[in-house]
């Protein structure tokens, strides 16, 4: 939503100390994780040349205009590479609370899952001492190898006693649907541990994000993401992660957000159809996500209307689901309006600071 100067909300008076649950610190190459190595993999890094490469998470180029807002890039390093530059953009401009760090990066999905563990460590070890020790207004997620839930399940324990570290990052879509068994000791991990788990937009980028194929450009992918996160939350519920971990919570960021009630009320309607196929699935499907599901607001893909939106918001059918978001440093066209206009000022503070506070236990301590 793009407002015009004079209506556009004051962010230094709304959002002063906001929970800002989506910024992207980037790894600004590969080369500064090697003190964060174990000394194995610094030496496999080394002789295998990985640190000339970036390996970006990423489905378009580095350079793309929406990797970060004009006035957010760097003199060098990628956009998001910079604490003081988050400082100045955001943290002493904003004034949140709280800002959540989550790091994507190639580390995430590599074929390796010894590798993908050893740099997902470095990378743990690396927002923790540059980015979480120099500025106490940030918390992190656990970064973890996502192929392996064995060894993501060792990383959560590993990183799981400091307290900064408030949640567990998974990608929409990997090599498995999300609820499947085999990513169970993910979320047995996660539950223990109190730590919510966030599902951000992005792939293993090996399969395509629609199931009809490759599609040709960056738009189709962007908006598709939006269905591998209706197949995640469907996965999910289906494979009954919400029965067998009662505690847990799931934070779907960058999803969007409209398209949730729609994709609810198909899967409460065939759910009454074919219950007897999932009977641990006991209450309708909508109840479960909204006492196990929380959303991130940006980028946020609103009705053109103010009325449309307070429509949207009653077909959520909560006001416990959004958590603010600016999604520092990527740039999706909604400027400083990181709130969209006409939200109910009670609504906003439960955004801003209530939800986040309800989902991630650990900022109360
Ligand atoms: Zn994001």
């Amino acid at each position: 939503m793009n407002h015009s100067p004079a209506d556009r909300p004051d962010p230094d008076h709304r959002l002063t100390g906001a929970i800002d649950c989506d910024v992207h610190p980037a790894v600004p190459s590969t080369r500064v994780l090697l003190p964060y190595l174990d000394d194995y993999w610094r030496e496999h890094i080394l002789r295998r040349g990985l640190e000339r490469e970036n390996l970006e998470l990423s489905a378009y180029p580095a350079n793309a205009p929406i990797n970060g807002r004009p006035d957010w890039h760097l003199p060098s390093g990628p956009p998001g590479s910079s604490l003081e530059a988050l400082q100045s953009h955001i943290l002493d401009r904003l004034h949140p609370s709280f800002a959540i760090c989550n790091v994507l990066h190639g580390a995430q999905v590599m074929f390796s899952e010894d590798l993908s563990a050893g740099l997902c460590r470095g990378i743990n070890n690396w927002i923790k001492a540059e980015w979480l020790d120099r500025d106490p207004r940030l918390r992190a997620s656990i970064v973890v190898p996502v192929h392996s839930a064995e060894l993501a399940a060792e990383e959560i324990h590993r990183m799981a006693p400091d307290h900064r570290f408030v949640q567990v990052l998974l990608l929409a879509m990997t090599e498995l649907p999300l609820g499947r068994r085999q990513n169970w000791p993910i979320y047995q991990a996660a539950e223990q541990h109190n730590l919510p788990v966030g599902i951000h937009a992005g792939s293993s980028f090996r399969h395509p994000p629609s199931a009809l194929g490759w599609p040709s450009y960056y738009l189709e992918d962007y908006v598709s993401q939006g269905q591998g996160f209706q197949a995640a939350l469907n996965s999910l519920v289906s494979e009954g992660v919400f029965n067998k971990f009662p505690a847990l919570k799931v934070v779907l960021i960058e999803s969007g957000v409209t398209w949730l009630p729609a994709s609810l009320w198909r899967l409460d309607k065939t759910w009454r159809g074919v219950r007897s196929e999932v009977p641990w699935l006991e209450r309708q499907p909508t109840e479960v996500v909204r006492e196990h599901v929380r959303l991130t607001l940006q980028p946020f893909d609103a009705p053109p209307t103010e009325r449309q939106l307070l429509t949207l918001l009653e077909q959520l059918g909560s006001d416990r689901m959004l958590l603010f978001s600016t999604d520092y440093p990527h740039w999706h066209f909604d400027g400083d309006d990181a709130l969209p206009l006409g939200l109910p000022a009670d609504l906003i503070r439960k955004i801003c600071l209530d939800n986040p506070l309800d989902t991630y236990p650990r900022l109360r301590t």
